[in-house]
């Protein structure tokens, strides 16, 4: 009797769970969706793919090494942030997507993105260092915040050092007798 008197209460009462999928959700203002890409915005710096917990962001050659590519899955992505907090250039931000789920014949909402990276080369070493749009990046911080006295200078030594990888920037740092960690 007890059981009937449940089950005819639960009958008569409006539902208590949320009418997803189909009713849209409401979202919090600080909900995070996957992160989106502002390919204009990117310097392709690689602080993303190196602080991403899952491996959704990454850097990987493709076409057999004819194009270098930043990548972000988000298939793998868990919509933690960290790419979107330590972007510098505000490349990236969360989407407010949250219907990624998909059946086994159905295709995810949302599929990878990519976007090219122009690796400048070491000219000792033919090593690569990063992305051309990196440097000027770093160039162009360097002009606006520096005291004038010392503009000029640090942008020459900076011309010098950023044309080499990290191991042929040491030896030359220990050849003019500066610090290696200075420049590392
Ligand atoms: S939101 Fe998190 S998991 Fe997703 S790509 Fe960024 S760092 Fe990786
Ligand atoms: S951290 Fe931002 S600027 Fe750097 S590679 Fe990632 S998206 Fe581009």
């Amino acid at each position: 009797m007890k059981l009937l008197k449940e089950i005819l209460r639960a009958l008569t009462r409006p539902p208590v769970t949320t009418q997803y999928p189909a009713k849209p959700a409401s979202l919090p203002p600080s909900f995070r969706g996957p992160p989106d890409f502002d390919d204009a915005r990117c310097i392709r710096c690689f602080a993303c793919s190196s602080v991403c917990p899952t491996g959704a962001c990454y850097v990987q050659d493709i076409s057999d090494g004819e194009r270098t590519v930043l990548i972000i899955d988000y298939t793998r992505c868990i919509s933690c942030g960290r790419c979107v907090t330590i972007c510098p250039t505000d490349a990236l931000h969360h989407t407010r997507e949250y219907s990624l789920l998909a059946s086994r014949k159905t295709l995810y909402t949302l599929s990878s993105t990519e976007v090219d990276v122009r690796f400048i080369r070491c000219t000792e070493c033919n090593q690569p260092i990063t992305d051309v749009s990196h440097i000027r990046f770093i160039a162009d911080r360097l002009s606006e915040n520096l005291p004038e006295e010392v503009r000029d200078r640090a942008l020459e030594d900076f011309k010098r050092f950023s044309s080499l990888c990290p191991a042929c920037r040491t030896k030359l740092a220990r050849k003019l007798g500066t610090s290696p960690e200075k420049w590392c």
